[in-house]
Formats: structure tokens, sequence, C-alpha cells
């Protein structure tokens, strides 16, 4: 048993092992693992096959900056994402009380109360001056307390 334990330390020496993406592909695979249980599909199968052999690839991996490098690339498209999500939600909670404007110049998203007219507005992040219209005035929320 020691033997054994030692032979696959002296393998795993200097391979890659695992990072976030290692995790996400092994939920991907999972997913479609049950999926594939009620659709049956070959292609599926194939894509589990492959989705298990990146996976494995990767782990077993000795090229650990290009590892890292996928990884880092991963985790930068994942935040864009959940970030997007956040910044939707965020402004469907505020649609009776601001609007979102992005600044021209610098592309800054930017948060402004609703006030009918034109306005306009400095960017706080490079201070650009530019027109704001609003067609539609702050509502207040009315809550009926018991
Ligand atoms: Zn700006």
């Amino acid at each position: 048993m020691n033997n054994f334990i030692n032979k696959l330390t002296k393998f795993m020496y200097g391979r890659y092992g695992v990072d976030d993406l290692y995790y996400f592909l092994l939920i991907i695979c999972l997913i479609i693992i049950i999926l594939n249980i009620f659709i049956k599909s070959s292609i599926l199968t194939l894509i589990e096959f492959i989705i298990l052999i990146l996976a494995t690839f990767r782990y077993l991996s000795k090229n650990i900056n290009k590892r890292k490098k996928e990884n880092k690339r991963y985790l930068y498209i994942k935040d864009k994402i959940i970030n997007y999500f956040k910044y939707q939600k965020r402004k469907y909670n505020d649609r009776n009380t601001h609007m979102y404007k992005k600044c021209p110049k610098c592309k800054q998203k930017i948060r402004l109360p609703l006030k009918k007219g034109k306005h306009t507005v400095k960017c706080p992040n490079c201070s650009h001056k530019f027109e704001v219209k609003c067609s539609k005035d702050e509502k207040v929320k009315v809550e009926i307390i018991k």
C-alpha cells in the first residue's frame, strides 16, 4: 500500500491538479450525464467523454503555465457574466427610482435619479459633461403599514 502511494506521489509530482475550471468542467459533465439519463443521446455521451478527457488532461498536465492561463481566462469570463447579471438585477430593482446611463467618453456606467426633463450630467470618472433626457419622474412606492 505504501509503495502504491509513493508511486502515485511520484506520478503526480509536477502535474497541474485541480482548479476552478476543472470543477466547472466536472459540473457541466454531471449536468450532461443527468440530462442524458432522460434524453439518451449518443452525441451527449460523446460530449461527456470529451469533457472528461479534457478535464483529466488538464489535471495531469505538466504545462502548468498554460493551464493557469486557461483558468485565469475562465475566471475572467465567469466574473464578466456574474457582473452582467448583478448589474441587470440592480437595474431592474431600481427601475422606479433610478436610470442607468453610460458615459459617452469613458463608457463608465452611471446611476442617476429619475427626474423628468433634460439634464447635464458630469461623469464622476472622467469629468466629461453630457446631456441626459429623462421622460419619467421618480415613482415612490406606496407601502401599506398594518
Ligand atoms: Zn466618463
